[in-house]
């Protein structure tokens, strides 16, 4: 028999577990367009109750709950305060124009992470020529900047200038249970610090499809209606529902062990005679540059002859992802790839 392929893409390509499909097979559900599905309620209140926050919305994608969280918090002419590599302006196609008719101030971060006086310099004074500051909006773990994380005395010191501007403050938190397990701190600060926060069930935690945005009741209660619009309202989607809460139940603690994985591959990589320089790893994503000598197309191309799949991610930049598809046999199986590629 052949050996499993290993599938370094991304996180999102988890396939569901047995017990996680079983979850799945006995979910009671109900038509939710009319608020009648009682397991996507209830991963809505445990999502929410998590981060000490008062109710959730179940959506397709992380793409939708950070697109409906830009369109309720703005109006057209305003403008998103953001890291320029952030992804609701890098990877959702342009949907913050698009949606929301909003502009967006792009700040350079150190890895992805903006700091209180750069947010703060960026919020426009009020003059006819300018578009309003109407969202300030954080990314952690940040996925351009390698999986990297906030100190949570910065996000206070950012949802200071937030709050002393009356400025709403949105997490994309795509990754935020890996945040909260590399450093422990407590989602309930979380909840306490931003007025919404987009939360990806189908990357590292694990299940087929999903995201949930946060908030208070009347925040998710105005955007309830603009899923409807961008076609979000799903009708049974309890069957989905209970893969997500399958996962926050039970593939929460597991992402510690995809981190150690990805420090492992970062130490194996930083001794590769071909590999310039490697982002430290400090969660599921290892960010690294080939040298010029080694182009990433071919160094793709050896790996996949192995058997392993990767991404290339800017001129001579790769990313590995660890996820719960990948173990420490296959990350013996990579080790001893990466050792080939040299010769
Ligand atoms: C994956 C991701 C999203 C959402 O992606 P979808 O594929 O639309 O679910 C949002 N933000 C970040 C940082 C992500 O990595």
């Amino acid at each position: 028999m052949s050996e499993p392929l290993i599938d370094l893409r991304s996180d999102t390509v988890t396939r569901p577990t047995p017990a996680m499909l079983e979850a799945m097979f006995r979910a009671p559900v109900g038509d939710d367009v009319y608020e009648e599905d009682p397991t996507v309620r209830a991963l809505e209140q445990e999502a929410a109750a998590r981060f000490g926050l008062e109710a959730g919305l179940f959506c397709p994608s992380g793409t939708m709950t950070n697109q409906i969280a830009i369109k309720a918090h703005t109006e057209p002419l305003s403008e998103v305060v953001c890291e320029q590599t952030s992804h609701i302006y890098l990877w959702e196609v342009g949907g913050i124009a698009f949606h929301s008719g909003a502009s967006v101030a792009l700040l350079p971060g150190e890895r992805g992470r903006l700091t209180a006086p750069q947010v703060e310099a960026a919020i426009r004074p009020v003059n006819v020529h300018y578009p309003i500051t109407s969202l300030i909006s954080l990314e952690n773990t940040h996925n351009r900047g390698g999986g990297s994380c906030y100190e949570l005395a910065e996000i206070e010191a950012i949802a200071e200038v937030a709050r002393r501007h009356q400025i709403p403050l949105h997490l994309d938190g795509a990754r935020i249970f890996n945040a909260l397990v590399a450093t422990g701190q407590e989602s309930t600060e979380y909840g306490r610090l931003f007025d919404s926060i987009s939360v990806c069930l189908s990357k590292g935690l694990g299940a087929p499809v999903g995201s949930v945005l946060l908030g208070s009741r009347a925040f998710i209660q105005k955007t309830k209606r603009i899923r409807k619009v961008m076609g979000g309202g799903m009708r049974q989607a309890g069957y989905l529902a209970a893969a997500g809460l399958y996962a926050l139940q039970h593939n929460v603690e597991r992402l510690a062990d995809d981190h150690r994985r990805a420090r492992q591959l970062a130490a194996t990589l930083a001794a590769q005679p071909y590999v310039d320089f490697v982002l430290p790893a400090d969660t599921n994503l290892v960010i690294f540059r080939l040298r010029d000598e080694m182009p990433a197309a071919q160094f793709l191309a050896r790996l996949e002859a192995q058997g392993i799949k990767a991404s290339a991610f800017g001129p001579q930049m790769i990313r590995f992802v660890t996820h719960l598809d990948v173990d420490d046999a296959m990350i013996g199986r990579i080790e001893a790839a990466l050792a080939a590629v040299r010769s």
